[in-house]
């Protein structure tokens, strides 16, 4: 009994609204779980320590902990900060630090974004499966991108941001002046969620019989696409969040990425249509418990 529960991993899926944790064995069979709305970090890292205290005692010792968690947060494991938010919006948060609700369990943790852990929850168990370069977008309240090589999520001094790159903003046919607080019209003050209800009162999805609206927000998200393609060559891009649910938006993505790359990359991943190279993502809401959970395998790994 102790040598099969000898490797068991606490998870964390950190995001604006809701915490996800488990407990999984190695093979990954979630064995405890529990949702825990988010308030302060006073107010939420004591049930996170409890939940892993209480499930550990009824299943085993926990050997490692993974967590893929909202941002700004600090994802560098050399740096004295790893762990911390940095510059979030959210009340209380700037300056928490997973380290004070894991130390106490004295096993090693790997600490990375929500959108990096979503990549590799789907790099290994859903549509990113084979692809060695991965670039996964969630395009919901904020917009965000994770590049995974071989599994291991990339990033420089910090992990990317490019929610915030500018799109090609079209002026006459969108006059909206966009909402993100530091750029306006950048490709998340443009295409997120908020922005799109702020510029016509409803979500994406129910103005899905707009083919002009359908096909503007397609454009400025195949900016993106081929931005990552032309700086990462990945072997596919994975598109997935609430706004990506507008039917017949994936389809304008291909479109419009086909039109912007016009014939420059030629190789066999990219498929005529792009129907295999972008894609959706297959494991729906699981993505993120799936990838925390991978993050506690490397932790493990790389003690
Ligand atoms: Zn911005």
């Amino acid at each position: 009994m102790q040598s099969q529960n000898s490797g068991l991993i606490g998870a964390i899926e950190a995001g604006g609204t809701k915490f996800i944790c488990a407990l999984a064995q190695s093979d990954g069979t979630i064995v405890a779980r529990a949702r825990i709305d988010t308030r302060t970090p006073a107010e939420c890292f004591p049930d996170l320590a409890a939940f892993f205290r209480e499930s550990s005692e009824a299943h085993g010792p926990i050997a490692a902990f993974g967590v893929a968690s909202f941002g700004p947060i600090d994802i560098d494991p050399t740096s004295p900060a790893y762990g911390t938010f940095t510059t979030t919006p959210k009340p209380g948060w700037q300056g928490a630090r997973f380290h004070d609700v894991l130390d106490p369990f004295g096993v090693p943790f790997v600490v990375d974004t929500d959108v990096n852990g979503a990549a590799l929850g789907e790099y290994l168990h859903g549509a990113g499966q084979g692809a060695r370069t991965l670039a996964y977008t969630t395009i919901g309240t904020g917009v965000g991108t994770g590049v995974l090589r071989d599994g291991r999520s990339m990033m420089g001094f910090s992990h990317y941001e490019m929610g915030h790159i500018h799109p090609n903003h079209d002026r006459v046919a969108d006059p909206f002046p966009g909402w993100c607080p530091y750029h306006g019209d950048c490709l998340e003050g443009l295409v997120a969620g908020p922005g799109i209800i702020k510029r016509w009162g409803k979500s994406l999805d129910q103005l899905a019989g707009d083919a002009d609206k359908i096909e503007l927000i397609g454009g400025y998200i195949a900016d993106l696409a081929a931005d990552l393609v032309l700086m990462h060559m990945p072997d596919r891009l994975i598109f997935g969040g609430g706004v990506m649910k507008a039917p017949g938006l994936i389809e304008a993505v291909r479109r419009r990425t086909l039109a912007r790359l016009n014939g420059y990359i030629r190789h066999p991943r990219l498929d005529a249509g792009l129907e295999t190279y972008i894609v959706g993502p297959a494991l729906g809401d699981d993505a993120g418990i799936t990838g925390a959970i991978a993050l506690g395998h490397q932790a493990l790994a790389d003690r």
